[in-house]
């Protein structure tokens, strides 16, 4: 059984795109989602939609809970806040409860999904650094957990004192704990612009790391046709 770990796609359909295609021929069969499928980007709708239909096991993110909400947005940077207002004109009510509805921690299989980490999740902290890893292990029961929200793929092992630091396979061994984040699919903030995500092969018990080229130049256009912040668009080609 191979997994797709897909993390914050944040809207983003060519991103998307290349990334499922290359994992129909990695011989994925099953998917599942650290979070931010919506927001930045101009395809919230349509990734919904993929999300939906590949029966992907999905967690919620800060954005995906903002922009199923009308609650204000103070902890958002403006960018992010008018992402966020403009991604909430695009939902449908159908989509803006499938969005709540989704769990903030998820078990599926042997390994554990969340978007920011398992100590105190809808807080949405971000995890760079041991200290937050550390938190997150005292919350962690299952071998493996994946994360997002950074954006930056980075691994921990528990009780290591140095962290794993940036990966491309990681073996899982028996009786470690790891925490895992799989990159953005959609938005790379690790100064590397190629669409991220991981493959869990359960079988192997290796996580690898994926990066592909995909079309920026359209997922930039659509931004820009869309009206929302510019910034969102400029950045994806420099990957921060
Ligand atoms: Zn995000």
């Amino acid at each position: 059984m191979k997994y797709a770990i897909l993390g914050d796609i944040h809207a983003n359909l060519e991103a998307l795109n290349a990334v499922l295609e290359d994992a129909k021929k990695q011989g994925v069969t099953h998917y599942a989602s650290t979070g931010d499928v919506v927001g930045y980007n101009a395809d919230p709708k349509a990734c919904l939609q993929i999300v939906r239909n590949l029966k992907c096991a999905t967690v919620q993110g800060n954005h995906d809970y903002f922009a199923a909400s009308n609650e204000s947005m103070e902890l958002f940077t403006p960018i992010a806040q008018k992402s966020i207002r403009w991604t909430r004109k695009q939902l449908s009510a159908f989509d803006r409860k499938y969005l709540r509805h989704l769990p903030l921690i998820l078990d599926v299989e042997s390994f554990t999904l969340v978007h920011s980490s398992l100590s105190n999740p809808h807080r949405w902290s971000y995890i760079f650094k041991r200290r937050a890893a550390d938190a997150n292990f005292r919350n962690q029961f299952n071998p493996v957990c994946f994360f997002g929200h950074t954006h930056v793929p980075l691994a921990f092992i528990k009780g290591k004192t140095t962290e794993k630091g940036f990966y491309e396979t990681l073996h899982i061994c028996p009786g470690q704990q790891y925490l895992i984040n799989v990159g953005s699919v959609g938005q790379p903030r690790d100064r590397n612009p190629k669409t991220a995500y991981a493959i869990y092969d359960l079988e192997a018990q290796t996580v690898t790391l994926r990066r592909l080229e995909y079309d920026i130049e359209t997922t930039q256009r659509k931004v820009r046709a869309a009206g929302l912040p510019f910034r969102n668009a400029l950045r994806l080609a420099s990957g921060r």
